[in-house]
């Protein structure tokens, strides 16, 4: 049998929708308006691509955003004080400076720099903490934050279920693994997180109820290392070879899509699945920075 295919698309648009009533009601009833700026240092193609694509978005709902551009050689101290700048800066809600960052910048620096309460990338150590000791009034990494609102749209609540996620980087594996963990909407998994040294990979992501795969290497998880009836989760976004599509390539996830889909109940698609959730959450994550800096109830 087919696995229902979790939809990244339509649920992000439906997240869309909500946020979107939130900052109108926030301009109607209260005149207010939540601001995100952005900081991209250098010219990595990727990165300008993602930014463009998160004040894009950011303008399209009616959030005020400010997307600031800085040469490859920008020096440390230069970024620490526009940082500083748009932590005073009462406009700004949310501050976003995207990674990577060029050798002379020492990412742990800024990242420490910036203030948490507007750290919407949620990557800032206090929000990890607090993440990690199961706060739930906090802004947490996007991604991952993504990816529990598409098991709970899906009917799919980890609450006692067994989670193995297969991937320990800050940006994806650990904030998830904490998300699951923590007590509260979401949460409440046993968690198991796998990573490059596990031991017989397969006989652990079998034990999982729900499987969640960011590992960046293209369908790496095979069919076989999947319990049936298991719902899947795939964070990965890799570009393969591909000499019959115009741009030479095409996009494919960390899990063997066709395989897993027959043994899976549900799974998320590599385009179309986790991947649309992420800028989504960064909107969602600017409004509740605001509505908290303002001390506005909604
Ligand atoms: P990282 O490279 O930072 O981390 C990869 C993790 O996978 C590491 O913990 C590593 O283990 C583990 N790993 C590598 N090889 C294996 C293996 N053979 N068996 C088990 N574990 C392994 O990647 P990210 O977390 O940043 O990203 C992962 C994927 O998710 C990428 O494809 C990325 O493009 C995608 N991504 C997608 C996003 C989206 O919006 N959809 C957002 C962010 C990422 P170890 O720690 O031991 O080295």
């Amino acid at each position: 049998m087919s696995a229902t295919i979790i939809s990244g698309t339509e649920i992000a648009q439906a997240i869309r929708h909500e946020t979107q009533a939130r900052i109108d009601a926030l301009k109607t009833q209260h005149n207010f308006v939540p601001g995100l700026a952005t900081v991209l240092v250098g010219d990595d193609p990727a990165s300008h691509a993602y930014v463009g694509m998160k004040n894009k978005t950011a303008k399209e709902m009616g959030i005020y955003s400010r997307q600031i551009t800085l040469g490859a050689d920008t020096p440390e101290e230069e970024l620490l004080g526009i940082v500083a700048g748009l932590n005073a800066d009462p406009q700004i809600h949310g501050i976003l400076v995207q990674l990577p960052l060029p050798k002379q910048i020492d990412e742990g620096k800024i990242l420490l720099a910036i203030d948490p309460a507007k750290d919407v990338d949620g990557f800032h150590p206090i929000n990890v903490g607090k993440l990690a000791t199961g706060e739930t009034e906090v802004l947490a990494p996007c991604t991952p934050a993504g990816v529990i609102e598409m098991l709970l749209r899906t009917g799919n609540d980890p609450a006692g279920k067994h989670c193995v996620v297969v991937g320990r980087s800050n940006i994806v594996g650990r904030p998830m693994a904490s998300l699951l963990l923590r007590k509260g909407r979401g949460g409440n998994a046993t968690v198991t997180v796998c990573h490059s040294r596990t031991r017989d990979l397969g006989a652990v992501t079998r034990l999982a109820d729900i499987l969640i795969v960011a590992i960046g290497i293209p369908e790496f998880i095979r069919g076989d290392m999947i319990r049936p009836g298991a719902v899947v989760i795939d964070v990965g976004v890799n570009r393969v070879d591909d000499p019959t599509r115009e741009k030479g390539y095409r996009l494919v996830g960390d899990v063997a899509f066709e395989e897993a889909k027959e043994v899976a109940s549900a799974i998320t698609p590599v385009p179309g699945g986790v991947g649309p959730m992420t800028i989504t959450m960064l909107m969602s994550n600017t409004v509740d920075a605001a509505v908290r800096l303002a001390g506005i109830r909604e």
